[in-house]
């Protein structure tokens, strides 16, 4: 989408520091960190939040997104201390770019519940 902030990201038109890639995501570091680590995993293709991630193909998309969460978490050296993946939805959850995004937050002790 001509007018989206990270398929702006994707597409190199606007900066970021890109940490990894995978044939259908990327991950890169959030450019407002809330921690020691804070990366952000999204789709190249766009899609606007969880909610429009549906059917087979959302389930797979999801799947593949949330396991290479997981690997850039291991690779940036959170396993052994944890983190967070997080994924805002909407108005009320505070989601600021409607490209879907999963958060991954780590390097301190994380409060509970999110504010
Ligand atoms: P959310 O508020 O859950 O929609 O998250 C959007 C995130 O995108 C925020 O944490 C922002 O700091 C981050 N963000 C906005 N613009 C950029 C950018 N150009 N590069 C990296 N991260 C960004």
């Amino acid at each position: 989408m001509a007018d989206c902030l990270f398929c702006r990201i994707v597409a190199g038109e606007i900066p970021a520091t890109i940490v990894k890639r995978s044939e259908d995501a990327v991950a890169f570091r959030d450019i407002d960190a809330r921690a020691p680590t804070h990366v952000l995993v999204i789709p190249m293709a766009h899609v606007a939040a969880v909610r429009d991630a549906r059917g087979r193909e959302g389930e797979q998309l999801l799947g593949r997104l949330l396991q290479f969460a997981a690997e850039v978490a291991t690779e940036l050296g959170l396993d052994a201390g944890g983190y967070r993946i997080v994924t805002n939805t909407g108005k009320d959850a505070g989601q600021s770019v409607d490209h879907l995004h999963f958060h991954v937050l780590g390097g301190r002790k994380l409060g509970w519940p999110p504010g």
